[in-house]
């Protein structure tokens, strides 16, 4: 489980978190969402220290992840972005061990047996032996998942993995997720796919201007939206 309090981050003057305060509870998936700009990615980002915050206590099972060694914080905390970082001159497979054998210090051979499940577990057991780009976007998208996966991680954070994805790969990589919701992974996701929220989510939270404006359940916050901002959104998105 994740529990953050009063978390605050700025870059420089920019006040752009502003006493944040979520749990996000073992096995269970929390759709972020909100106008571009309202500190969605900073808050993931927090997660998994790419950016250090100014205020707060964030833990991870019990443990402050400020304290955390850096490798230690890695195998933990998974993230997929949306431009999927993989590596061009290594193939799929690759791609997937490297993390393994470089952050967790495994040999090759189990590294390989590991990555080769993984990859067939997102349905790419047949494409494993190509570079990114002869892959489509949303197979390097799955790659990218596999790879997060590989560490066995408590928690996948996912800021919009599907936003750079032409529409007609949308629906595989969300209904990847979907399936990992329902075996029990922890996830925190951002995204604009209020479809996806509404049936994957436990829990949605609608950030607006580096606040938690509402947070619960998806049929509290689609149908019944509490805040003036919050229901001006919905009707912008919906
Ligand atoms: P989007 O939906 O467009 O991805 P977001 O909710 O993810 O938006 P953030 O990326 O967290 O928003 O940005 C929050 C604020 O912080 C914005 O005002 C943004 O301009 C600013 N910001 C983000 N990254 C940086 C940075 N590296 N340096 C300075 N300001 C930044
Ligand atoms: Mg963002």
């Amino acid at each position: 489980a994740v529990s953050i309090r009063d978390l605050s981050m700025s870059y420089g003057d920019l006040e752009v978190l502003k006493g944040i305060d979520l749990d996000i509870a073992r096995g269970t998936v929390t759709c972020v969402i909100g106008p571009s700009g309202s500190g969605k990615s900073t808050l993931l980002r927090c997660l998994n220290r790419l950016v250090e915050p100014k205020r707060g206590a964030i833990e991870l099972d019990g443990e402050s992840i400020l304290s955390m060694k850096p490798e230690s914080l890695r195998r933990r905390v998974g993230m997929v972005f949306q431009h999927f970082n993989l590596f061009p001159d290594h193939t799929a497979l690759e791609n997937v061990m490297l993390s393994l054998t470089k952050i967790k210090g495994m040999p090759k051979g189990e590294a390989r047996r590991i990555a080769e499940t993984r990859l067939a577990e997102v349905g790419l057991a047949g494409r494993k032996d190509h570079r990114p780009a002869g892959l489509s976007g949303g197979q390097q998208q799955r790659v990218a998942i596999a790879r997060a996966l590989a560490m066995d991680p408590e928690v996948v954070l996912f800021d919009e993995v599907t936003s750079a994805l032409d529409p007609e790969l949308v629906k595989g990589v969300l209904d990847l997720m979907a399936s990992l919701g329902r075996q029990g992974m922890t996830m925190a996701v951002v995204t604009h796919e209020m479809g996806f929220a509404r049936r994957v989510a436990d829990q949605v939270v609608f950030m607006d201007e580096g606040r938690i404006v509402e947070a619960g359940p998806p049929q509290q916050i689609f149908d019944n939206p509490q805040s003036e901002r919050l229901k001006r959104f919905l009707a912008e998105v919906l």
